[in-house]
């Protein structure tokens, strides 16, 4: 489990990245850290992009209903316009910001904020998906977190996309998409028999 290093020792920020596939507990992770930071009284602010409409317009929920409140933002520019008393920010599914968002990110650490950002990593054709490579090249600290591949029991990290459809970005949940390990994420529709009818 991740450990953060002792805040008031360290004269700048820091950023760390949570990162995986889809069912995997990225959103659980930053929830898990958010709300201990809020318990010791840390001013806390959350980001998540205005693209990502699956769940409450300002909540930041997870899969299992674990909410707190973020502001959904166009621009990652946005995110620089944070409270100058802020000591943590929270960033959710960051593959879906602008590659600004690594300045940015950068930026606060530098004025002396604690940065988590959590996404996945890859896209549903195995890609590194939007911001996350070029965060996770200069974050302090990354952990990759994995689901359960369904079909055979290894850890999955890649997610799989159960629909036909062809664009990068395409929302959804377990109707659209399964994780997988490596071996049958490479194995395709053959292994198709959760697609939908
Ligand atoms: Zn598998």
């Amino acid at each position: 489990m991740f450990i953060e290093p002792a805040y008031k020792s360290q004269r700048s920020g820091w950023i760390e990245v949570i990162c995986g596939s889809m069912f995997s507990g990225k959103t659980e992770e930053l929830i898990r850290r958010l709300k201990r930071a809020r318990i010791a009284n840390q001013k806390v602010e959350i980001f998540k992009p205005s693209k990502d409409t699956r769940y409450d317009e300002r909540k930041l929920v997870s899969h299992d209903e674990n909410a707190l409140l973020s502001k959904p933002v166009v621009h990652s520019k946005e995110v620089l316009l944070v409270h100058s008393d802020t000591e943590v920010i929270g960033i959710d599914e960051a593959q879906f910001f602008d590659s600004q968002l690594v300045d940015a990110c950068q930026e606060l650490a530098i004025q002396g904020k604690r940065i988590i950002v959590a996404g996945l990593d890859m896209d549903f054709r195995g890609m590194p998906f939007g911001p996350m490579p070029s965060l996770m090249a200069v974050a302090e600290y990354i952990t990759k977190v994995h689901a359960i591949c369904p079909h055979c029991g290894n850890l999955a990290t890649h997610s799989y996309r159960l629909s036909d459809e062809a664009e990068t970005i395409v929302l959804g949940e377990k109707d659209k998409y399964e994780p997988r390990c490596r071996l049958c994420f490479s194995m395709g529709t053959i292994l198709s028999f959760k697609k939908p009818v």
